[in-house]
C-alpha cells in the first residue's frame, strides 16, 4: 500500500549554509570591526553595538550577502556531512529547501548543485514570515536557525528542528524544558538533525498524522 512520505523542510543560510560568517568577515573587512559571530544576539548584525556604532546598515549588510550569492564559492556548508545526510533522509522523507533568501533561486540552485545536496523541491519565499504558508502546506518538520520560523511552525501545528545559534540561544533554552513534548526541538546541529529525523519511532509518529 502506498503511503505519502513526511516532508522537511530545510533553510539555507545558516542551517546549511555558512552565511553569516562568511557575511561578518567581509563586513569586519570593509568597515574594520571586528564583530564575532558568537557576539551576535540579534539575526540583524545592523542591530549589533559595533554595527551601529560604525554606521553599518541593513542596506551595507543585504549588499554584501549579494555580492556573496553572486562568488557562492565563498559560502560554505556549514557540516561537511550534511550531502550525505539529506541523501539519507530521502529515503524516509520528502525534502524540499524552504528559504526566503535575497539570493536568486538560480543563485540558490547552484549552490545546492555545487554542494551536492539532492532535494524534490526548491520552495524561494518572499520573506521569513511566509517560510510557514501556504507555498510550504505540504512540510511537516521545519529545519530552520530562525526562532521565528520555528515558533511559526508550532503554531501552525507543525514540528520545528531549531538549529541553535548566538542569536535564538535564549530562545532555544526556553523551548528546550518542553521540547519532549512539544514541537519545538532546539538541536545543536547536523548530527542531532539526523539522529531525531532518522529515529524510526518520529517517523512513525508523523506518518500517522498522513494517513
Ligand atoms: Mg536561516
Amino acid at each position: 500500500m502506498f503511503h505519502k512520505k513526511p516532508a522537511i523542510g530545510i533553510d539555507v543560510a545558516d542551517t546549511m549554509a555558512c552565511v553569516k560568517e562568511a557575511a561578518l568577515a567581509s563586513i569586519n573587512n570593509r568597515f574594520h570591526t571586528d564583530i564575532k559571530m558568537h557576539h551576535l544576539s540579534s539575526f540583524n548584525i545592523e542591530e549589533h553595538p559595533i554595527s551601529q556604532r560604525s554606521g553599518i546598515t541593513a542596506e551595507h549588510v543585504r549588499d554584501v550577502l549579494k555580492e556573496l550569492w553572486r562568488e557562492n564559492s565563498a559560502i560554505s556548508l556549514i557540516d561537511p556531512a550534511i550531502p550525505e545526510i539529506i541523501r539519507r533522509l530521502r529515503r524516509d522523507y520528502h525534502v524540499s529547501i524552504t528559504t526566503a533568501n535575497d539570493a536568486k533561486s538560480r543563485q540558490l540552485e547552484e549552490w545546492l548543485g555545487a554542494n551536492n545536496i539532492c532535494y524534490d523541491m526548491l520552495v524561494h519565499v518572499g520573506s521569513t514570515g511566509a517560510k510557514v504558508g501556504p507555498e510550504t502546506a505540504h512540510v511537516d518538520v521545519f529545519i530552520d536557525d530562525s526562532e521565528v520560523v520555528a515558533e511559526m511552525a508550532m503554531l501552525a501545528g507543525k514540528h520545528a528542528l531549531l538549529i541553535e545559534k548566538p542569536w535564538n540561544m535564549r530562545f532555544a533554552s526556553i523551548y528546550g524544558e518542553e521540547s519532549k513534548m512539544g514541537r519545538i526541538i532546539p538541536v545543536k546541529g547536523w548530527k542531532d538533525v539526523s539522529k531525531i529525523l532518522e529515529d524510526a519511532s518520529f517517523i512513525e509518529e508523523l506518518s500517522k498524522v498522513l494517513r
